[in-house]
């Protein structure tokens, strides 16, 4: 419960910062963030123990200026979302021309220029194939709209048995129930959840290294669970060639390539979530490029929008589309804010920036620019291992970091990085410059160094 005195605090503040221009004095931060600290959840948080919450006034390109004047280059683009830096003029525009129209109807009866352009532009960058698109809040929904309509399509076809998933170990799919029970089970914290959760049939995770030879014996463990289970198996599901936030893992997309034809072979669907790895980050405007497959289902979110509105994707082939479809059959799902119409602006107006990139080249740059940046790293003794794959930065340490020790180092070097367990990684905007990278990667070295020796 908020007390009255606390309201009146609100009250206050409030109409204090309505007068300020620029910064926010000192006192009303600490009125707020105590406020925040009362009253919100963050991201995996405790409510007893709050971790500190810096107050942010304004966004702009590679910036995210704090309220107290100070200015952190970000290394993040909060959560591999905002791909085109912050506030990005022809974005806001096209959010705003469309406010200026509506920004929202049902999509139950309903339907709007934004949402078909963006699906006819979808289907046109996706992999060969994939023609049919549901537009969904969120990653996780996205994930869970990819299940049901895996479950959904074997239901038709007569195999109503087959109703679990496959997945490797160190995949993250997202928070909601479903996504979850296809999450790492350490990570996705299965033993809370576990009387909740669908036990799904887990893999080794592909192993490591871009270009290490494929592993047979990986190839025949994925064969040799589809043999004995394949008929309770609706599909699998993986991050296509880089696992992120189950622990920032590149392995060969050749696997892809080999397990999507087990697949074929069992009658189990591929899901590729993309959720990460989609819209160039790897360097091919999805991650399954570097394979060659069309997934039967793609999930994309994050970077979608560029950043700047919540928005995913299920996007699907004709063969799963129009089964679920037969003899009647409807797909049992629709959100609220299904295609809203600001999302889907945002969107068009973020894959048309896209589209004016020469996005190998961006990409290959900024791979290269993120090797130089954080290849001093390889020297520190606590330092276990650094790689790069496209936008993708990573500095893996022997020991897990403390989140709230190592934070405020980071933003004291002028930058904004999170780390989580032994990982500490860039996945910068692409519009991040070779200087921009340099000052982050100099801040990780620095920050490591301090903490580590
Ligand atoms: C972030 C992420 C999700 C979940 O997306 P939300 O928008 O956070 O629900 C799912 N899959 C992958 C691969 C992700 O990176």
């Amino acid at each position: 419960m908020v007390s009255i005195q606390n309201s009146t605090t609100f009250l206050k503040v409030t109409l204090t910062s309505q007068k300020m221009s620029q910064k926010t004095e000192t006192s009303n931060i600490e009125q707020l963030t105590t406020l925040d600290q009362q009253l919100l959840w963050h991201p995996y948080t405790s409510m007893s123990e709050p971790s500190p919450q810096y107050l942010v006034e304004k966004a702009q390109g590679m910036n995210i200026y704090l309220a107290d004047g100070r200015v952190l280059t970000d290394g993040t683009a909060s959560w591999w979302s905002v791909i085109h830096g912050y506030n990005h003029p022809k974005i806001t525009q096209a959010i705003q021309d469309q406010t200026a129209l509506f920004s929202h109807v049902m999509f139950g009866g309903l339907t709007h220029k934004p949402a078909i352009k963006l699906g006819e532009k979808l289907v046109e960058i996706s992999p060969a194939g994939l023609e049919r698109v549901f537009f969904s809040d969120s990653g996780s929904v996205a994930v869970e709209v990819a299940m049901k309509m895996a479950i959904q399509y074997w239901h038709t076809q007569g195999k109503p048995q087959k109703q679990k998933f496959a997945t490797p170990r160190s995949g993250y799919h997202g928070d909601t129930f479903a996504a979850m029970s296809v999450c790492d089970p350490v990570n996705g914290m299965h033993g809370m959840f576990s009387s909740t959760l669908t036990n799904q049939f887990f893999l080794a995770p592909p192993p490591q290294g871009l270009n290490s030879p494929i592993d047979e014996d990986y190839l025949i463990s994925v064969r040799t669970l589809f043999e004995q289970h394949a008929n309770s198996i609706a599909a699998f599901i993986i991050e296509p060639v880089v696992q992120n936030a189950g622990g920032m893992r590149f392995y060969n997309p050749l696997y892809l390539y080999e397990i999507k034809r087990i697949c074929e072979a069992f009658d189990v669907l591929f899901i590729a979530d993309e959720i990460a790895t989609g819209f160039g980050r790897t360097g091919k405007m999805f991650a399954c490029d570097h394979a060659n497959i069309t997934p039967d289902i793609l999930c994309v979110g994050k970077a979608l929008t560029g950043g700047n509105i919540t928005l995913a994707a299920t996007l699907t082939n004709d063969k799963v589309a129009l089964g679920i479809s037969q003899k009647g059959g409807v797909f049992m799902h629709g959100p609220t804010f299904m295609a809203n119409p600001l999302a889907c602006a945002a969107a068009n107006a973020s894959l048309e920036l896209l589209g004016s990139y020469t996005l190998d080249k961006l990409i290959s740059t900024l791979a290269q620019n993120l090797i130089d940046a954080l290849s001093p790293c390889r020297a520190l003794s606590s330092v276990y291992d650094v790689r790069c794959f496209g936008a993708i930065g990573v500095v893996e340490l022997h020991e897990p970091v403390n989140l709230k020790t190592i934070q405020p180092l980071f933003v004291d070097e002028g930058v904004w990085i999170r780390p989580f367990g032994k990982l500490i990684y860039l996945m910068p905007p692409y519009i991040a410059s070779q200087d921009d990278l340099n000052k982050l990667g100099n801040a990780i070295f620095k920050v490591i160094k301090k903490i580590r020796g």
